[in-house]
């Protein structure tokens, strides 16, 4: 099998030096192998996904060395395919339409306890089960996954994947996580927002799929999701790739960078001069 890595950004501003790490990593790591690196822009958020930030994402990567077989593929043309996944979870029955909003789910979770923290997952506030059994038509909000149905549909145990990086803990080699775990620790996550048609986990497990993708090179914040993206794999009977989760590249507070990061910004890099080998240097490489 030869080796299909990826760079997946969305164009939502500009390429930092985290984006230009992950981007050289997952090029290497292809051309080392003698394997294919695809880029894919991820942009299923139109209300902040924009034409002229796509543009520079190409001339920073190719300004950077790496080139990549066209057409590349971009999210916001892929929607029939996230639909059809859901309709397929929805006829199941291991999705229910979700209508609280963030201060709902914020009440109902600090309300029955006084002083009970809410529980953190990959996508904030653990949700609290609130129209898990309420039967609302599918049109009255966002769609969760029924975890606890899910995984019992899928009935692997433990969960795994095989991560050949790292995570934020140094987790590495065969990862494995309880269902109990999982449900507790992950939840009922939203698989289609009420404004997108669908979700990041969603997009990127098909996407991977469709793009024959097999080892996924990305930052350690995405560690946890990534138990999310094998149970959606099980579901949809698609093939699980190898996952490769880097060190963050952090600022001088030993902050990660973020999109606003302007400083950091790679186009600002070169226009003050640099080379693509310093900014290898700079991220380690
Ligand atoms: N589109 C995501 C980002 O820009 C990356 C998703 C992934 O690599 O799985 O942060």
């Amino acid at each position: 099998m030869t080796l299909t890595t990826r760079f997946a950004p969305s164009p939502t501003g500009p390429l930092h030096l985290g984006h230009a790490y992950s981007a050289l990593l997952a090029y290497d790591l292809a051309q080392a192998a003698g394997g294919t690196f695809l880029l894919r822009i991820e942009d299923i958020d139109l209300s902040r996904a924009r034409p002229h930030w796509e543009a520079q994402i190409y001339e920073d990567l190719a300004w950077l060395g790496i080139d990549w077989p066209e057409p590349v593929m971009r999210q916001s043309d892929r929607m029939e395919s996230y639909r059809t996944a859901l309709d397929d979870l929805w006829a199941r029955g291991l999705l229910y339409a979700c209508a609280c909003n963030r201060r709902d789910i914020a009440a109902a979770t600090s309300a029955p306890q006084e002083g009970a923290e809410p529980v953190y997952g990959p996508d904030g506030i653990i949700y609290p089960g609130t129209c898990r059994e309420a039967g609302h038509p599918r049109s009255a909000g966002a769609l969760r996954l029924n975890m606890a149905k899910a995984l019992k549909k899928l009935d692997i145990a433990p969960l795994s994947f095989v991560e050949s990086g790292c995570g934020p803990n140094h987790e590495t080699g065969q990862i494995t996580t309880s269902l109990d775990q999982l449900i507790a620790t992950v939840g009922d996550v939203v698989l289609a927002r009420r404004d997108m048609g669908t979700s990041y986990h969603l997009s990127v497990v098909l996407d991977d799929a469709a793009q024959g993708v097999t080892l996924v090179p990305r930052g350690a914040d995405l560690f946890e999701a990534t138990y999310i993206h094998v149970v959606l794999q099980g579901l949809l009977d698609l093939p699980k790739p190898i996952y490769h989760h880097h060190r963050l590249i952090r600022d001088d507070d030993g902050k990660r960078l973020a999109k606003r990061d302007d400083a950091r910004a790679i186009a600002l890099y070169r226009e003050n001069g640099a080379t693509p080998e310093d900014i290898r240097t700079m991220v380690g490489l």
